[in-house]
């Protein structure tokens, strides 16, 4: 089913937002070689959770043990932290994270380089934040989610990238996952009408390579078939007659604003 939101609830998810923008940009700021992924999570978790009344979102949703998802590299997306996941100069690490407030939730994930990377992986993160943001612009009254998956997967291919097809955004609100999915790859004018009051999560996940996944034996991660670097971007947008509106935007946010 497909909620309609009421502007106090959009309030809400806006200040849940806010909460989860300050945490990925303090993850961002810890983030160097020799920091493991565990050291992430733990930061990210007591920092949610001294806001009052803020929960994270991930801890829990389907038996996920961790309040990040840390994915590094060829790891696409749902990377579990772990203390021995230390990460090295010129890694990747797609930072994903949730917070729920008064029953509502936000949802946001930025790639953010370790050290030094190189120019070709430095374009992957550009064009993936591109990607997003050309998805967040098709966010509006009228149009409908292929037009958002069409937005993101154009940028993307045209840069000789690929769209991860498996795994899509979604709508977002007392759930963490409500309907409508939004495919990162799509036709104009096909796919759910979008109206107002809708709250979307728009994710692009970009992979350098082939589209192609799998999931590791930990039943979590998802991976590049082809070992390929991933880039996954992610906020949540309000479908407002103004246009959209990134509720999961801040001061540090590198994507779409
Ligand atoms: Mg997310
Ligand atoms: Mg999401």
């Amino acid at each position: 089913m497909i909620t309609i939101k009421s502007a106090r609830e959009v309030e809400v998810m806006a200040a849940a937002g806010r909460i989860l923008t300050d945490t990925l940009v303090l993850i961002e700021s810890h983030t160097r070689p020799g920091v493991t992924t565990e050291d992430l999570d733990r930061l990210a978790e007591d920092f949610i959770l001294g806001h009052p009344g803020a929960l994270p979102s991930f801890k829990g949703l389907y038996d996920f043990p961790k309040s990040l998802c840390t994915s590094i590299n060829d790891e696409i997306v749902h990377g579990i932290p772990s203390k021995s996941r230390e990460l090295q100069d010129g890694d990747i690490v797609s930072v994903d994270c949730g917070v729920c407030l008064e029953g509502l939730h936000a949802d946001s994930a930025r790639t953010i380089p370790v050290g030094e990377i190189s120019a070709d992986v430095e374009r992957l993160l550009s064009v993936t934040r591109e990607a997003l943001d050309a998805g967040i612009t098709a966010a509006v009254i009228g149009n409908h989610t292929g037009d958002i998956g069409h937005a993101v997967q154009q940028i993307a291919e045209a840069a000789g990238y690929t769209v991860v097809r498996e795994l899509v955004g979604h709508g977002i609100g007392t759930r963490f996952h409500e309907e409508p999915q939004i495919p990162n790859f799509g036709t104009p004018g096909r796919g759910h009408s979008l109206t107002e009051g809708m709250t979307l999560a728009i994710e692009p996940m970009v992979n350098a390579g082939k589209r192609d996944i799998r999931t590791l034996k930990d039943k979590w991660t998802v991976v590049t078939a082809d070992g390929s670097l991933s880039a996954h971007f992610e906020h949540t947008v309000h479908v407002h007659p103004d246009g959209p509106r990134i509720l999961t935007a801040g001061p540090a946010t590198t994507a779409a604003e």
